[in-house]
């Protein structure tokens, strides 16, 4: 997938406008054959089925990065853990769909496991008892197996997990998602379209704030009307774990993710120090909550997960209330 170049060209026409895929500014795009097809904006017999499936699941959340590499992997199994480990009685699910190179086996400890299909739909692994994974990694039987994948195939492939897993009731469904706006971004947002999508989280680092990068990941949003709960900024500042004395990293002129939030109007929801402690738990499939509970990275973790939960918290009391109205 080298050739294909990985992001929405800056001025997209959106989805679902007449000239998706056919404007000057799709050539090039790697998601123009997909738009021009018309997939995109003809009723897809699929979103009925996503929406059957995941009528049971409260909260859809997307974790969304510009580019790969700034921890977004780590910060999905960081804020599943940590959502399911506040509260016994809410049930959490992960789902990877970032098929090129799916990480959430090897971070959530699962890697190697299989999955299995049954008349209700194939089963997640369950990592805790309120905390569920399902991933392409599962399916594959090697790690490259799927990095050849097209646009209609990782479509396919989508659309089967979102409709065809048998999650149960779910409070929180939180989905992983390959760096950049890709063919898969394409693809969830459209089988999500009538479920709903709660909001997306945007992970980004300090110089890819500078890069620009995280910025069009939340045009993309704001273009095809994915409601973003909020910026979280990794790796910005050092946290020795021995003295615990905290250090910056990169000097504040290479970004600085809370100044971009406030110009674009999103909420910057917090930081994540550089732990070495939290790199070796995820690269070892270990469960870093359970083991440093008392690290400056849980605090702060702690802090942007209940303000996920009031945000989504907040837009179900505004739904209700909306419904009420009518
Ligand atoms: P992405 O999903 O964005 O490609 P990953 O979550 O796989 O990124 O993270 C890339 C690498 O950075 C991994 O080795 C991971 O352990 C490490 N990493 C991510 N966040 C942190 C952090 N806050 N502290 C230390 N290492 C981190």
């Amino acid at each position: 997938m080298a050739d294909v170049p990985n992001e929405a060209p800056e001025h997209c026409p959106g989805t679902q406008s007449d000239s998706a895929g056919k404007a000057s500014s799709c050539a090039g795009c790697p998601n123009q054959s997909l738009c021009s097809s018309g997939a995109t904006k003809k009723p897809d017999p699929g979103i009925a089925l996503v929406k059957e499936r995941l009528s049971s699941v409260h909260n859809k959340l997307l974790v969304l990065s510009g580019k790969g590499g700034v921890g977004k992997s780590t910060i999905t199994s960081l804020i599943s853990r940590c959502l399911a480990a506040n509260n016994p009685d809410r049930n959490i699910g992960v789902l990877d769909i970032d098929i090129c190179g799916p990480s959430q086996p090897r971070v959530l400890g699962a890697l190697g496991e299989r999955v299995h299909k049954s008349g209700s739909g194939w089963s997640p692994v369950y990592i805790e008892d309120n905390l569920s994974l399902m991933s392409i990694g599962f399916l594959l039987d090697s790690p490259s197996d799927a990095v050849i994948w097209r646009g209609p195939k990782k479509n396919e492939m989508i659309r089967q997990f979102l409709s065809e897993v048998d999650w149960g009731n779910l409070d929180y469904l939180i989905l992983d998602t390959p760096p950049g706006t890709s063919d898969e971004h394409l693809s969830a947002t459209l089988y999500l379209k009538d479920t709903g999508i709660t909001g997306a989280i945007i992970v980004t680092t300090p110089p890819q704030v500078a890069l620009l990068d995280v910025r069009k990941e939340i045009n993309f949003c704001k273009k095809v009307n994915i409601p973003i709960l909020g910026v979280i900024e990794n790796m910005s500042i050092f946290v020795c774990p021995k003295c615990k004395n905290a250090a910056e990293i990169f000097p504040a002129s290479t970004g600085d993710a809370q100044m971009m939030s406030n110009e674009l109007n999103v909420e910057f929801l917090g930081s994540i120090p550089l732990d070495p402690l939290l790199a070796r738990c995820c690269d070892e499939g270990r469960n870093f909550l359970a083991e440093f509970q008392d690290s400056p990275t849980i605090s702060a973790l702690n802090k942007i997960c209940k303000r996920i939960v009031q945000k989504c918290e907040e837009k179900k009391n505004c739904l209700s209330d909306s419904m009420q109205n009518t």
